[in-house]
């Protein structure tokens, strides 16, 4: 049975995440940041009150966002830059 973690409501919000980025620049994800399952480019970032940092690809994010929130993870959900152009 799970216990759910009942976070105040305001702690994942897609609508925020870009004002997030803008203040927490530690919560953008560089092209060196990997998935933690599959090793792809990471697109995803889910953190926890105790330190614990996940990152996920699109893929993997999309999966498992949905249980990450429940077992307490705050999620990032940074796919909107899959398409930003790499210059460099
Ligand atoms: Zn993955």
């Amino acid at each position: 049975m799970l216990s759910i973690n009942t976070q105040p409501s305001d702690t994942y919000t897609l609508d925020t995440l870009h004002d997030a980025t803008e203040t927490h620049p530690s919560l953008i994800l560089r092209q060196a940041d990997r998935c933690d399952r599959c090793g792809a480019q990471a697109f995803f970032i889910a953190k926890k009150n105790n330190g614990l940092d996940l990152l996920f690809c699109g893929h993997h994010g999309h999966k498992f966002s949905g249980s990450l929130i429940i077992q307490g993870f705050i999620v990032h959900d940074q796919t909107y830059r899959i398409n930003e152009s790499v210059s460099s």
